[in-house]
């Protein structure tokens, strides 16, 4: 099992904003594209996952129990941010840390 699927901190950690272009219909989304259900507008260029910028952050698409076994409920349509976003990344071990998982 990938370590991602026994993890999710990231998804419970930061806030998750993209171009409207992303969500579904629009003109760069990813396979079905993000359902506006699950965001919030932020800007005119700017939406958000809902549940991100919670202050005890969680984006709504995650399902699971972080630190247990989780995944994206939209992971083909997910947005650019969630797809560039990977263990390399110095805040993996920052989203790890506030979730009490040690770093990888
Ligand atoms: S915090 Fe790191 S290990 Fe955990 S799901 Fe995100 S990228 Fe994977
Ligand atoms: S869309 Fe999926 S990968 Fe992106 S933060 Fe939400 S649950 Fe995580």
């Amino acid at each position: 099992m990938n370590v991602c699927q026994t993890c999710g901190a990231c998804c419970a950690s930061f806030r998750v904003d993209f171009h409207p272009a992303e969500l579904a219909g629009g003109a760069f989304a990813w396979e079905a594209g993000v359902p506006v259900a699950l965001t919030v507008p932020v800007t005119p260029a700017i939406v958000r996952m809902a549940g991100t910028d919670a202050a005890a952050p969680r984006c709504v698409a995650l399902g699971g129990e972080v630190g247990q076994c989780v995944a994206c409920t939209i992971y083909e349509a997910r947005p650019s941010p969630c797809r560039e976003f990977d263990t390399a990344h110095d805040a993996c071990a920052r989203a790890r840390q506030r979730h009490g998982l040690p770093p990888l």
